[in-house]
């Protein structure tokens, strides 16, 4: 089978791999789709994500569903012949963290994808790919693999919206127009805001943050006061969520968010310390909450996407084969021209 696989920044590969066998509670799965991530361009780009480096060669690619084609002898829960949207988290159900609800935090978690660890986690990118049964969702013929696979990004801002408390009628401020800020949108929207303002330095993400929902969007790399209102008395916002991974953001956040207001952090800031103007957050008692990945909002997100209750059409940019990779990479780099971009068996 093939599979895509970094090797260091610019370096990527379509590779020849043995096919996995799954073990007693596992089921093999074959690739239906999968969407290309930001932190896949950090390993494509850089070689590796914030503080993550790569250390030996490494299948790409955790926002993933396909059909299951093998199970374990152990396993229970799916069957042959199944389509799953599949869960990269690969949490230990054992530790502290996964007891007490909040298997993000586990500590002895695998991710798909990811130089965390060492060996690294192998990703999904590959023709055929091994899953703990407990990783698998059940979807129906009527949602694509390419919208299944939404569900991950999707469940990322599920989390953070959780991470925002209840925002039914308030103000919401979204920093960063990527992937995860339009569906961020699309999350905030669902759980009742009345004002969803989205920034960007490109105006066509802005677009589709628009037909996500998004009440007004705010060019902030053009020479304009637009944003500057939203700062005035304090702040107006009463939720931002800090998508940009910026410390410019997280700045304007700090700045339009009001006095007792809560600043959600969902971007990955460069390695190392961020100049962030904390007076303003104590001077303002502003409360900044991280958020990180997600736990059981990974159902709620297929959930939505069966029942049609939100519409990821729009981040959908285009489809690629394996062969294809870094065209694929190179046009999912590019922000004027792309949003997700997907590979699709
Ligand atoms: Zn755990």
């Amino acid at each position: 089978m093939i599979a895509c696989v970094i090797h260091g920044a610019k370096d990527l590969k379509i590779e020849e791999r043995p096919e996995p066998r799954p073990e007693e509670t596992e089921v093999l799965v074959r690739f239906g789709a999968g969407g290309i991530c930001g932190s896949d361009l950090h390993y494509y780009h850089r070689g590796r994500v914030g503080d993550f480096a790569l250390r030996e060669p490494m299948v790409l690619g955790h926002e993933v569903a396909g059909e299951i084609v093998e199970v374990g002898r152990n396993v229970t829960k799916v069957r042959v012949g199944q389509r799953v949207a599949v869960n990269p988290t690969r949490a230990c159900l054992t530790c502290d963290y996964c007891l007490s609800g909040k298997s993000n935090l586990c500590r002895n978690v695998r991710f798909f994808g990811s130089a965390a660890r060492f060996p690294h986690v192998q990703g999904a990118f590959a023709e055929l790919f091994t899953a703990s049964e407990h990783q698998c969702v059940p979807i129906p013929d009527s949602l694509s693999y390419r919208l299944a696979a939404c569900a991950e990004p999707f469940a990322v801002t599920l989390h953070a919206v959780a991470r925002a408390g209840n925002i039914l009628g308030r103000r919401v401020l979204v920093t960063g127009s990527g992937p995860i800020g339009v569906l961020a949108v699309g999350a905030v929207r669902l759980a009742g805001a009345a004002q969803i303002v989205v920034t960007d330095l490109f105006d066509e993400p802005l677009r589709i943050a628009e037909r996500m929902g998004a009440t007004q969007v705010v060019n902030v790399g053009a020479p304009s006061s637009e944003f500057e209102i939203f700062t005035r008395e304090g702040g107006w916002f009463d939720v931002a969520i800090e998508v940009s991974g910026n410390a410019r953001g997280l700045e304007n956040c700090i700045d339009a968010t009001r006095p007792g207001g809560r600043i959600v952090q969902v971007g990955l800031l460069p390695p190392g310390s961020s100049n962030v103007p904390v007076n303003k957050v104590t001077a303002k008692e502003l409360e900044i909450a991280g958020t990180f990945r997600f736990h059981e909002e990974f159902q709620w997100a297929v959930d939505a996407l069966i029942a049609g209750r939100i519409d990821v059409a729009p981040i959908l940019s285009g489809a690629y084969k394996f062969p294809e990779a870094t065209t694929a990479f190179e046009l999912a780099s590019d922000r004027q021209k792309a949003m997700k971009v997907s590979f699709v068996a």
